[in-house]
């Protein structure tokens, strides 16, 4: 949230009476400490099955759990008569959005529904509601419409994938909701693989709290000392402990595709490929199920007066063999996920979000080490002796400079525009 909705959601909190404020910080602090125990019994496997825990605290101040309660229960003018209603209303999970409905997967219904957003919701579309999350509906009586139900709120997420809105960068946008695993793609040739384009897109992860899978694409197009000589290059990522795939999604024949330790890795779990164009995002997704049909190429999305046009935001569902952990992998496909950028992370904040440092902030000589020019700072040291690779702490302090300098990034065309006006039109 940005400063000044802090200091709406922190008027509103001051004008309630006692006892609701009381109830207010009981719940979150509930809701925090569950998301911690949820956070703790999250660890990571490696692709040799070894458990790596993520060893990672950041400051979570509980004041910032009761601005979102507050948020969710007062910021829209909802009564709490109108709350302990929608507590009763039936809840389902978001499949598919455009940008004035959602396609919405009832609780023990096989087939979805389509359903209108709420005015208060289609106006805030882009943050309030995203493929992914967990929402509660009403009944509509509208004789002659093709919906019959509206989405009128939306429950906590666990995580989030978001990027920044590209005409206001303080702006977030939510490009999907409760992702368990992000699927960060880069592919080993054609386009070679560049290790700092990982960074940022991790950094967008660990802020939505959630995990990463680096699935390096397009192993049949090297030999094998290519190959190792690619996957050195990604030890740093390694040992901060996010699991490596090596895949080829070998279009056209699925005899040859290579994506089992893939699948393993996302057995059960609701994911999302990121990455940038022609790595191969979506004939990976194919590749683990033909049926899904994704279109791949670079002339995908593009008309013939060569414009850009979207596809809609969906969830597929795929239904993982036993060998291969059983369950159900389900895939979030969405438009602009490409670029993620560093929307309402603070310069202070940012030091939390590389995993690695955590073991070494506290015996930084000042307590508020931003680890960049102050004397005595433990990850520099740690740097210096080879402990934290050298490229992730660049990358660090170039991110910092760029949010120091209004979270803009310097190379414009890594940034692409929200794509939802083009939807319904
Ligand atoms: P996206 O933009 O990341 O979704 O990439 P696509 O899935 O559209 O793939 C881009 C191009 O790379 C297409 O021509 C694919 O056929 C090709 N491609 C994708 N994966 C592989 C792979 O594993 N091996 C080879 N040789 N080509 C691939
Ligand atoms: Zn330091």
């Amino acid at each position: 949230m940005n400063k000044h909705q802090r200091a709406k959601l922190e008027g509103i909190l001051e004008s309630l009476p006692k006892d609701e404020k009381d109830r207010l910080y009981e719940d979150a602090r509930r809701a925090r400490s569950e998301a911690q125990k949820r956070r703790r019994s999250k660890s990571r496997e490696t692709i040799d099955g070894e458990r790596v825990g993520r060893g990672k605290r950041r400051p979570d101040p509980l004041i910032d759990w009761v601005l979102r309660l507050v948020d969710k229960e007062y910021a829209h003018k909802r009564t709490s008569d109108e709350h302990a209603e929608e507590q009763e209303l039936a809840q389902g999970l978001v499949v598919g959005l455009t940008r004035r409905r959602a396609t919405v997967l009832l609780d023990g219904e096989d087939e979805p529904i389509l359903c209108r957003l709420s005015a208060e919701m289609a106006g805030r579309q882009q943050s309030a509601i995203a493929v992914g999350d967990r929402v509660s509906v009403v009944p509509l009586d509208l004789p002659g419409e093709e919906e019959q139900t509206e989405v009128v709120n939306v429950l906590p997420r666990t995580t989030k994938l978001a990027r920044p809105d590209a005409h206001d960068p303080r702006q977030e946008r939510v490009v999907a909701a409760n992702v368990d695993v992000v699927v960060i793609v880069v592919s080993v040739a054609s386009p070679p693989l560049h290790p700092r384009l990982i960074d940022r897109y991790l950094v967008a992860v660990e802020w939505g709290e959630c995990d990463a899978i680096i699935a390096v694409n397009k192993a049949d197009l090297v030999d094998t000392d290519e190959l190792t000589e690619t996957l050195k290059k990604l030890d740093p990522y390694r040992d901060a402990g996010i699991p490596i795939a090596v895949c080829a999604a070998a279009p056209g024949d699925d005899s040859s595709s290579r994506v089992d330790e893939l699948r393993r890795l996302l057995a059960g779990k609701t994911c999302a490929f990121v990455g940038h164009s022609g790595v191969g995002k979506s004939s990976l997704a194919n590749a683990l199920d033909p049926r899904l049909g994704i279109e791949t190429g670079t002339v995908r999305n593009v008309d013939q007066r060569g414009r850009h046009t979207t596809t809609a935001s969906e969830m597929h569902f795929i239904d993982n063999p036993e060998e291969f952990g059983g369950g159900e992998i389900r895939v979030i496909d969405t438009p602009g996920v490409r670029f993620f950028g560093l929307a309402d992370v603070s310069p202070d904040e940012l030091r939390w979000l590389f995993p690695e440092f955590e073991q070494y902030v506290h015996s930084c000589k000042f307590t508020d080490c931003s680890h960049e020019h102050e004397p005595g700072c433990a990850v520099k040291d740690a740097v210096e002796r080879g402990e934290i690779s050298a490229v992730r702490y660049d990358t660090y302090v170039r991110l910092l400079e760029e949010l120091r300098t209004g979270g803009k990034p310097k190379d414009v065309s890594e940034r692409i525009r929200p794509k939802f006006d083009d939807l319904e039109s």
